[in-house]
């Protein structure tokens, strides 16, 4: 099924040339030319990307993107002015995962939406190879979890921190990065919030979550997902 991108752009002449060289790659596309519009499809369309600009009527796309964050994990790709260093590093900060800036060429556009599908969908082997023998399963495709064939009720968050974690079994992952990734940039500070939740997926996925086996704790470095 063709991947669906929501083009955030207010200069129609851009935003028609994207949307057209999207179109040819096999993307279908939807264009919002106002900040209220984008942030609507955003969370309503469900698109698969989101490339955004920044200076935007009605809303700027900084705010957008934290919206867009609070609620969903969907690739954000931020358009920035060449010249304006300071609008790349807030832009990551709020949330996106990319940015390229302006002008920059079909190409290159391109190349940076194909790497950030690629990133979304690393997750998805997880789905095709629960974690054989331990009885958890997860599966990507409806954001569930089984723990021996049952399904388990988790948030999205701990369905996303879980997740997060799983995609990458052994790799160390900080309590920053869990905070980035999964909450973004509205709870940014408060890394208790990762314990707490930390604590709550255990109680649900573990047997004994005291002596957990899915979700192990490196001591003054984060958590890691356990490798077979
Ligand atoms: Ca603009």
């Amino acid at each position: 099924m063709a991947k669906t991108i929501l083009v955030v752009e207010d200069e129609q002449d851009i935003a028609n040339i994207i949307c057209f060289n999207l179109k040819r790659n096999g993307f279908e596309t939807l264009e919002a030319y106002d900040g209220p519009t984008g942030l609507r499809l955003a969370l309503e369309a469900a698109p698969d990307l989101i490339l955004l600009d920044v200076m935007l009527p009605g809303m700027d796309g900084f705010e957008i993107c934290r919206r867009v964050r609070a609620q969903s994990q969907v690739p954000i790709i931020m358009l920035t002015a060449r010249e304006e260093e300071s609008d790349k590093i807030m832009g990551l900060e709020l949330g996106a995962d990319d940015y390229v800036t302006k002008p920059f060429s079909n190409r290159e556009l391109i190349a940076r939406i194909q790497a950030n599908m690629r990133r979304v969908s690393a997750t998805t082997p997880v789905a095709a190879h629960p974690s054989a023998g331990t009885g958890l399963e997860i599966s990507e495709e409806d954001s569930a979890v089984y723990k021996d064939g049952k399904p388990i009720d988790l948030s999205v968050r701990e369905f996303d921190i879980l997740s997060y974690l799983a995609a990458e079994p052994g790799r160390v992952v900080s309590r920053e990065e869990l905070m980035e990734k999964v909450w973004g940039f509205e709870y940014y500070g408060d890394l208790r919030a990762v314990d707490v939740a930390i604590r709550r997926l255990r109680e649900k996925i573990e047997d004994e979550p005291a002596q957990p086996k899915f979700i192990i704790t490196k001591r003054g470095m984060g958590y890691y997902f356990a490798k077979n």
